[in-house]
């Protein structure tokens, strides 16, 4: 089988060493199988997103010593270009039946979820789908924007992640219906997600575990749109002393200060000793690193760093 990685992050603000830590792993894992490598931006939200930043994460990864063999600027690899697979994705999930617009609000979407919601996300109960024609009509006339939901079965999907192992999930009592469009027309990233590994043909994808439980709809989605879902592994999430998750908002170890901090190799060999890889931070090229590669290395508990 030809192997294809990518790294997929979103140019919302300056990656930090965890979103660093899942390219250079995702970059280990398809350069360790022979594979190819994609860049993929993922621009979908113009709020959040923007070109200066896509141009800044780019550098940065080339500044660690990261290639790819596609993607990173190109036109075709940035999600805000891809509306057209998008728009194809989304016609034949309407096809199958699976679609149904939601006027709720956001407070009536919270209102309208489920009290068994699972991690802290609402499962949305399923009340636009029961709407009638002439519901759906008085509520366009009344000029409200739907968002478009996908109608999930219930049905209980089982992924094998590579790394975590075995994760269940029961697509209605703990996902529901979700939404593949926001009402201003944003293609949602769980239906951009899927088309784009799909359509470029992606086989291993490597992502922070944060992304564990949208897993099962994504394996569902590529199901129903008739492909075959790669193969997921998800890695531990960097956290400060406080259990604190990393996030692009904490700028003090985002890449500006690290590049003013490190070299590009003891960079490299900090993620290297933080992914279980060697006995302590030396300094290495992500080259050096393929042969030392291995998930049973990696950890599966959130790795706490401190203030490196
Ligand atoms: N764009 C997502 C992020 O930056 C990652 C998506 C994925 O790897 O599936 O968090």
């Amino acid at each position: 089988m030809k192997v294809v990685g990518r790294f997929a992050p979103s140019p919302s603000g300056r990656m930090h060493l965890g979103n660093l830590l899942c390219a250079l792993l995702a970059w280990l894992d398809a350069r360790g199988r022979g594979g190819r490598f994609i860049l993929r931006i993922e621009d979908l939200d113009p709020d959040r997103c923007s070109q200066s930043r896509a141009e800044q994460l780019v550098d940065d990864l080339r500044w660690l010593g990261l290639d790819w063999d596609e993607g990173g600027l190109e036109h075709d690899y940035c999600q805000s270009n891809r509306g057209v697979s998008y728009q194809w994705a989304f016609e034949r999930l309407r096809e199958l039946g699976l679609v149904y617009p939601c006027y709720c609000t956001r407070a009536e979407r919270l209102a309208a979820s489920a009290p068994h919601a699972r991690e802290g996300a609402p499962v949305y109960s399923g009340r636009c789908a029961r709407l009638s024609q002439t519901e759906r009509e008085m509520m366009e006339q009344a000029g409200r924007a739907p968002a478009w939901r996908v109608r999930v079965p219930d049905e209980t999907v089982v992924v094998e992640d590579g790394h975590l192992g075995c994760y269940i999930q029961n697509l209605k009592r703990d996902c529901g219906d979700f939404i593949i469009r926001r009402s201003d027309g944003v293609w949602a990233y769980q239906l951009a997600v899927v088309a784009d590994d799909a359509l470029m043909g992606v086989t291993h994808v490597v992502r922070g575990s944060d992304l564990l439980s949208s897993t099962p709809r994504q394996e569902w989605l590529h199901q129903m749109l008739g492909y075959k879902p790669p193969r997921y592994f998800h890695l531990p999430l960097l956290t400060d002393l406080t259990g604190r998750r990393l996030s692009k908002r904490d700028r003090d170890l985002d890449m500006g200060a690290l590049r003013a901090r490190y070299t590009p190799m003891e960079l490299t060999g900090l993620l290297a000793w933080y992914a279980g890889l060697s006995d302590c931070p030396k300094s290495a090229e992500p080259a050096q690193l393929i042969p030392l590669f291995s998930w049973a290395k990696v950890p599966k508990n959130n790795v706490i760093v401190g203030c490196p």
